[in-house]
């Protein structure tokens, strides 16, 4: 099975939904009993690491080189088919941000969102691969410690930690859904103040969620892997490698027990900075994952405020070209997980 895609850009951006690519998933039944692990691949269009790698594993188990010992896989190797199709990160929206059932779907991707969502409350887990623009190496992000809060409550803690130390990759990110709504918070107190239009802006955290955030809050654990560079053809076998670790940590197939990364770097977001305004312009050309000192000039806003580290960190996800209102640059420290 392929899954090909030169002859697909040459369709307008804009066609009948008719005509779109029908949606799939490829679904895998033992009939032993165990849990149903979901594989999600090009959620955004044009990270497709994970979509190869799930071709090599459908025709493995279709020739019985790989054999299911319990339980169920569901493979979805383009979750966005039109994003895909247009080879780029989104169709009509980004699928990953509040990404729920819709009564009126009016979007491409609120009808990905409709078919979708059903579909992981369905599973117990889900790995979701996807590729950066830019960075260096691999890295996963895992969700939440169990907690009973309003944001994301959870108590799956203990097998996202297992299964993400034991993926192939070394540099683990967590600290997402909480962060992103501090961001809010602040961003709702700079609507309030007039700097911003609320009718240009997202204040509702529901924006930040997206597979695995929808995947917890149906009680399921929800793993991210970033494979790679989005051209860079080694990140299929990151992905590959992912999903049979994911398989023998859970007792979905036999292997040797994936062991933990020896030289962990965790990450824990903890800081969101908005872009306020277009002239607001960064003191380098920031790379995630670039080290920022204690007192280190980090950017400096159009009105001549800058903004400093208060401490040793790491930028993540710089976005030099992000709008004003929306998120300009995170920061992450280490430690204080997987420890
Ligand atoms: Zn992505």
């Amino acid at each position: 099975m392929s899954f090909p895609s030169s002859n697909l850009t040459a369709l307008p951006e804009q066609i009948p939904l008719s005509q779109e690519r029908p949606f799939q998933a490829i679904r895998f039944t033992s009939p032993l009993p165990g849990p149903h692990i979901l594989v999600t691949a090009a959620v955004h269009g044009n990270e497709t690491a994970g979509t190869f790698a799930m071709t090599r594993i459908i025709k493995q188990i279709e020739d019985g080189d790989i054999t299911l010992q319990g339980g169920g896989l569901t493979l979805i190797p383009v979750t966005n088919p039109k994003a895909y199709r247009l080879q780029r990160r989104a169709g009509d929206r980004n699928l990953n941000r509040r990404l729920a059932p819709v009564d009126h779907p009016q979007q491409y991707e609120d009808y990905v969102a409709n078919w979708l969502c059903p579909i992981l409350a369905e599973h117990d887990g889900l790995l979701d691969l996807h590729s950066f623009q830019s960075g260096d190496m691999p890295f996963a992000l895992f969700g939440p410690q169990n907690n009973q809060d309003a944001l994301e409550p959870f108590t799956q803690a203990a097998i996202e930690e297992t299964i993400v130390q034991r993926l192939g990759c070394s540099r683990f990110v967590y600290g997402w859904l909480d962060t992103y709504a501090k961001g809010i918070k602040r961003r709702a107190k700079e609507v309030e103040s007039g700097r911003f239009d609320a009718r240009q802006v997202d204040i509702d955290s529901a924006y930040g969620v997206g597979t695995t955030e929808y995947m917890r809050a149906k009680g399921g654990w929800a793993i991210t892997l970033e494979c790679g560079q989005h051209d860079d053809i080694a990140g299929r076998e990151v992905a590959y490698q992912a999903i049979i670790n994911t398989l023998i940590l859970t007792g979905l197939i036999a292997g040797p027990t994936p062991q933990p990364a020896k030289d962990p770097q965790i990450l824990g977001l903890f800081d969101v900075f908005d872009r306020f305004h277009a002239g607001d312009s960064f003191a380098k050309p920031w790379k995630s994952f670039d080290k920022i000192a204690k007192g280190e000039l980090i950017g400096t806003r159009a009105d001549g405020n800058t903004i400093e580290a208060e401490q040793d960190c790491l930028i993540v996800f710089p976005n030099m070209k992000s709008q004003p209102g929306q998120e300009w640059f995170y920061l992450a420290r280490e430690g204080g997980r997987l420890s």
